[in-house]
């Protein structure tokens, strides 16, 4: 039985049985005084008070507690012992009326035994310690007391008692086996035979209270398998929940003393360290478990004639002073667990102040970003994009938000949380619209690009109106001229989604005359075969090549392998980043269509855009 639930049971019994000696035993005084054996009701009684104080005091000591579990210890034993004195009095007073010549007080005497044996067969079922010793200790001395009867009633009444002892006994042990069985599948997994999340965070709890009150530390290992749906899908549960089990046992194995083992469901698992009194060797043991562990479930397994390798992510978190909140220790560390996943799996992450205020800031610029629009604090810039002749043939809308209280924040921070939240839907049509504005403007001012990009993350794609949405944004604000300029830019994220549904949606975005650029081309996982049915006219080189282009390196072969690709595939070519006349120069000579960068011009505003086209065009 679940420790807990099992103390808290016989804690609650307490009253009960102070309740059944106290007032049955008034009687008992009465009926004394009535056989002039008073003196003797007195005493005992007197007993029965003294115990159900003692009683009484042991119960309000489980209330106070903190209940870790070595005080627990002491406690039950004290309990116990009220236990079988309590019932040794119902014992005395049955010795003390079967030894009076009167036979009614015989037959009370007889009946008090039976009932106090039914009451400790019920009361005590939990526990087999308690209830066998007190069935025992009560019916025993009734069966003598038939047998010394000596008639044949006697022997009879005896031969009844004994297997009324029995029954009590056996009835009690077998509702006390059916409870444990529930109990146990309460608390445990079906799969691996550890504690399930239920029994764990119950425990935690309790044991966060305790650690709180001793000013102790404790950590809490968080552990996710890496990619265990593939092998789940691939090769079929049976041989994944196999797979489970043995990583189970696996963990167990670096398990140290005193610390529980728990999982918390699917792929994850849980350990909840032992008890420290100093900080910094609760941290360090947390991250050399957490290390061997990480060692040990990456050696190979065999389930089945299948040879599988899995990694793991783990994140740490410790519990510290100021607050013994179960679910924020959990969270924490799921926190932490995620940060390695996306550090590139296999690794172990320590929840860190660092971490706590990053989440702090996100949720603030959470908040505030919801409402950037209506307080009209998002902005677009342009970055002009060049030909070989370093002729304006296009421009990249860059999305700009700046806060009165957090100031200007970068686009890959406020669309990372945008994406996460959804506002990016709200966001990405605003910023269709004022795109779209912003190139009608143009048109009229004489300003003729080929191409207009702006960025389209893949939630935004996603999302079910987002054809009607451009659909209506285009008859609005469009000629079918300028449609045929907008590029929407995608990233290669967008392949981790279903291909088919990409490219179905792709291809109705490209009914209007709107064309597909690959935005940061090489730095995620395309693969040509991708490439090749995605409709997509253009790519991007991504400017971390670009940035290393100077120094003979393998980034040169790089870019020389998108050009060659994309000219084979005949997709056009924007080299991003650029920054330095080297950079430019070498871009050139291996004729890469269109260039943008620093090195031509940052970023600019609707007029200031203009201007430099102006200026720049008519050189
Ligand atoms: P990106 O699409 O790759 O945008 C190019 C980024 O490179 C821009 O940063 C730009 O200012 C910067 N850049 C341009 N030339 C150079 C250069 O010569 N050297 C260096 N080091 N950097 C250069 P920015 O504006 O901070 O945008 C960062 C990212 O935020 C963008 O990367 C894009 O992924 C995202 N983003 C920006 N605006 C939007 C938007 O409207 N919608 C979506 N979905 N994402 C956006
Ligand atoms: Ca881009
Ligand atoms: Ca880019």
């Amino acid at each position: 039985m679940n420790d807990n639930s099992f103390y808290s049971y016989l804690h609650k019994q307490i009253p009960v049985m102070m309740v059944l000696s106290l007032f049955p035993g008034l009687a008992y005084v009465l009926l004394a005084w009535l056989h002039d054996i008073q003196f003797k009701g007195f005493i005992w009684y007197a007993l029965v008070v003294v115990v159900s104080l003692w009683g009484y005091s042991i119960y309000k000591e489980y209330l106070a507690n903190d209940r870790n579990s070595k005080q627990l210890k002491i406690w039950y034993r004290k309990l116990s012992w009220f236990y079988y004195v309590i019932f040794a009095l119902w014992l005395l007073v049955f010795l003390l009326f079967i030894s009076e010549k009167q036979y009614n007080l015989h037959y009370i005497a007889i009946f008090t035994e039976i009932g106090a044996s039914v009451v400790a067969s019920i009361l005590l079922i939990p526990d087999k310690k308690l209830f066998k010793p007190n069935i025992i200790m009560l019916m025993v001395p009734l069966m003598i007391y038939f047998v010394i009867l000596g008639d044949w009633h006697g022997y009879v009444l005896a031969v009844f008692s004994a297997t009324l002892a029995w029954v009590l006994i056996y009835s009690a042990g077998s509702s006390h086996k059916l409870l444990m069985q529930t109990n146990y599948q309460a608390n445990h997994d079906y799969l691996t035979g550890l504690k399930n999340r239920f029994y764990f965070i119950n425990y935690l709890q309790s044991a966060l209270s305790s650690l709180q009150a001793g000013k102790s530390y404790t950590y809490l290992l968080l552990i996710d398998l890496d990619h265990f749906k593939t092998i789940n899908d691939s090769l079929g549960h049976d041989i994944g929940d196999h797979l489970l089990q043995d990583v189970s046992n696996r963990i167990k194995e670096y398990q140290q003393e005193n610390t529980l083992l728990a999982r918390l469901g699917g792929d994850e698992f849980v350990i909840l360290g032992s008890e420290y009194s100093n900080k910094e060797s609760c941290r360090e043991d947390a991250q050399a478990v957490a290390n061997k562990i990480l060692q040990g479930l990456k050696e190979s397994y065999t389930v089945e004639l299948h040879n599988l390798y899995i990694s793991a992510s783990i994140g740490v978190s410790l519990l510290v002073e100021e607050y013994n909140d179960a679910s924020r220790l959990i969270k924490e560390a799921d926190i932490a667990m995620y940060e390695a996943k996306e550090k590139g799996r296999d690794g172990v992450i320590v929840f860190d102040d660092d971490m706590a205020q990053r989440i702090e800031r996100n949720l603030e610029i959470e908040r505030l970003l919801h409402f950037s629009i209506e307080n009209d604090e998002i902005s677009l810039v342009f970055q002009p994009q060049l030909d070989i002749r370093q002729q304006v043939i296009g421009a990249e809308t860059l999305t700009r938000w700046e806060n009165k209280k957090l100031g200007a924040i970068s686009p890959e921070t406020f669309i990372a949380i945008a994406e996460q939240t959804g506002f990016i839907i709200e966001l990405g049509r605003y910023i269709l619209e004022s795109a779209f504005r912003a190139l009608g403007s143009w048109d009229k001012q004489g300003i003729s690009l080929d191409q207009f990009s702006i960025n389209v993350s893949m939630r935004q794609l996603f999302y079910n109106d987002f054809v009607d949405d451009v659909k209506l944004l285009c008859e609005e604000y469009l000629t079918q001229e300028m449609r045929n300029k907008i590029v929407f830019e995608v990233t290669e994220s967008i392949i981790a989604e279903d291909v088919d549904k990409v490219i179905s949606i792709m291809k109705s975005i490209k009914q209007l005359g709107i064309r597909f650029s690959m935005d940061d081309f090489g730095t995620g996982y395309s693969s040509l075969s991708y490439l090749k049915r995605l409709p997509i006219d253009e790519i991007k080189i991504d400017r971390s090549f670009i940035a290393d282009l100077n120094q003979e390196s393998s980034d040169q072969i790089m870019v020389n392998s998108i050009l060659n690709m994309a000219n084979q595939f005949s997709l056009s070519v924007v080299a991003e980043g650029v920054e330095t006349e080297q950079q430019f120069a070498y871009l050139k000579a291996n004729k890469c269509d269109c260039y943008q960068g620093y090195y031509f011009s940052v970023p600019l505003a609707e007029q200031p855009f203009v201007d430099f086209y102006l200026k720049n065009n008519n050189k």
